[in-house]
């Protein structure tokens, strides 16, 4: 919705195609806040944002962009707040900045713990502002190349049925994350890596696919996320016999170092017997019940619907779950990717600021800068090359004909048991740590449920909210994904970020590994290569907390 607002007001006819209603996106369900060094709780610098961003990517975010990141942010978030954005305020009645991991400065501006349903109600509005065509409910499928450029999309319509041809002078994706490779994972039922498949499928390459993030505090055995806002605002992690064993592993930053930190912490807690029925304790019962209810309404509410757990009175068991895909399509700080045309922005995107290891509260705000400046170029591109795009008839006649064919197929396996295997597996063997035998295993697995996917029957085979259908295709592109994770992640032979081999590979390898992944699929099998890093002024050093 930021770069649609962007593209717009340079000039461009834009229109969004979403699945879901816009408000209804997972960027709604972000609770703790976005980070810019507006300086309001404590001094602070962009050149601090950016310093804390490298060493939080463990040095494999490109630094270039991470200072465009750092700078751009706070001028973003004052255009937020104009367009209405209700933060939280401090005493002076400036934003207040709440501390975040392994943030040297209270950085995270937020609006209660419901951020992201602030910010995507406000985006939303400034659509309807500018009379921005929404093509809500429309399934994007396909992406279509010709000529060497990207001339739209291929869209299953979820209301009516049918394939719909969407064509763009620029096309820029943004489906969000990928949790869903994963079974425990914080991410809504809809974040199945659509367009990092979409863009795959196209030849186009993908950067750091290995990288998927562990958020430390899942609740179980849902998934769903309490926000690191609980350990900002002084929740402590406890194992069974009481301890807070943060100290052992972060003795500075304790339960506020980054989160690839604090997840294996708790794994290896987990590991050594020292967990609760595979969990940790959240701790909150010291910060009193006033707090608890005013900075953090909706995290209670979660323990107590979903662990049945008041943290005013209880600690609340906790785990890490799959949270935020550092990876993606490869693009420049522009949102460029390879395909001329195709731009990409949000957590499909990987441009990289994230590195290795995302810090909290900088994936909204990289959704909002980098968001803007996709939608600048591609409305720049749209103009330069003039004449509307089309989309040629032969692309939506071959869409017409592969659809008919997993419509047709009457016997055979339904799609639910290979999500199911696949997300199992993922969990089992991708997890926090990585070991080389379960990742060659895990290659094989996928390997044979994308052969089973091959052949897979939907049943329903109405036209109307065919939830069957879309199901289907989602999870071949978290197939699609699962494959370049495993792929890289087999070959990354070392410990960086959110990439973690105890027993083989212990350390991080710069020598060999300061370098980005890149996966793309070429004559049907996934090719890996590797890329430089981006470095300005920040060499690598031992990253401690
Ligand atoms: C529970 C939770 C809490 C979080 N909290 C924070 C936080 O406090 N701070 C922070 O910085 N980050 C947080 N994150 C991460 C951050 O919220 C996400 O990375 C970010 O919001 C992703 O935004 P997005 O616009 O890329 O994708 P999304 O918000 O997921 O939007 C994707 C859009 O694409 C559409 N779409 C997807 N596939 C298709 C398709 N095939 N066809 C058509 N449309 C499609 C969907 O309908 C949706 O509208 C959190 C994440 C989660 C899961």
């Amino acid at each position: 919705m930021r770069a649609a607002i962007e593209a717009h007001d340079a000039g461009a006819d834009v229109g969004v195609v979403s699945k879901l209603h816009p408000t209804r996106s997972h960027s709604g369900a972000a609770e703790g806040g976005i980070n810019a060094a507006l300086g309001n709780s404590a001094p602070d610098s962009p050149e601090s944002h950016a310093y804390d961003t490298v060493t939080g990517s463990d040095f494999l975010g490109d630094q270039d962009a991470i200072e465009i990141f750092a700078r751009e942010a706070p001028s973003d978030i004052y255009q937020l707040e104009n367009w209405g954005a209700v933060f939280s305020r401090n005493d002076e009645g400036k934003l207040a900045q709440r501390p975040f991991g392994a943030a040297g400065s209270p950085r995270t501006v937020y609006a209660a713990d419901i951020t992201g349903h602030v910010l995507i109600q406000v985006l939303y509005e400034q659509l309807v502002k500018r009379g921005i065509k929404v093509y809500e409910e429309y399934y994007a499928w396909k992406l279509v190349e010709d000529g060497g450029r990207c001339r739209g999309v291929i869209a299953w319509d979820l209301l009516r049925g049918g394939l719909k041809a969407v064509a763009g002078s620029s096309v820029i994706l943004a489906p969000g994350g990928v949790g869903r490779v994963d079974r425990v994972t914080t991410n809504a039922y809809a974040c199945t890596g659509d367009g990092t498949g979409m863009a795959l499928r196209l030849g186009v390459p993908l950067k750091d696919m290995e990288f998927m993030q562990f958020h430390p505090t899942t609740l179980y055995p849902t998934g769903i996320l309490l926000t690191e806002g609980c350990r900002g605002e002084g929740a402590y992690l406890l194992n069974k016999d009481g301890e807070r064993f943060m100290e052992r592993y972060a003795p500075n930053a304790l339960e506020l170092a980054s989160r690839d930190v604090v997840s294996r912490a708790e794994q290896r807690e987990i590991e050594a017997g020292r967990g609760v029925n595979g969990n940790v304790m959240l701790d909150m019962r010291h910060l009193g019940a006033e707090k608890i209810i005013s900075r953090l309404p909706g995290s209670r509410e979660l323990a107590m619907t979903y662990a049945g757990v008041d943290p005013i009175y209880e600690p609340v068991p906790v785990r890490p779950g799959a949270h935020y895909h550092m990876g993606g399509v490869s693009t420049d700080v522009d949102g460029r990717t390879e395909l001329a045309g195709l731009y990409a922005a949000g957590e499909t995107a990987c441009v990289s600021v994230h590195g290795a290891n995302r810090l909290g509260g900088n994936s909204l705000m990289e959704t909002i800068t980098f968001g803007r400046r996709a939608g600048n170029a591609a409305a720049e591109e749209a103009y330069i090359a003039g004449s509307p795009s089309e989309i040629p008839a032969s692309a939506l006649a071959d869409a017409e004909r592969e659809l008919g064919r997993l419509l047709g197929r009457s016997g055979g396996e339904r799609p639910w048991q290979i999500r199911e295997e696949l997300g199992e597996s993922m969990f089992q063997s991708f997890g926090v740590f990585r070991r080389e035998e379960p990742m060659r295993q895990q290659l094989e697995t996928i390997a044979a449920l994308r052969e089973r996917y091959a052949s897979v029957v939907v049943e329903d085979k109405g036209a109307v909210f065919n939830s069957d259908l879309t199901q289907a295709l989602e999870l071949g592109a978290c197939l699609d994904v699962a494959a370049c994770m495993l792929k890289a992640g087999v070959e990354r032979r070392e410990s960086r970020g959110a990439h973690a081999r105890p027993d083989d590979y212990p350390e991080r390898d710069d020598e060999n590994f300061l370098k980005h992944s890149e996966t793309r699929l070429v004559d049907g099998e996934i090719e890996l290569g590797w890329t430089p890093v981006t470095i300005t002024q920040w060499q690598p050093e031992a990253r401690t907390y």
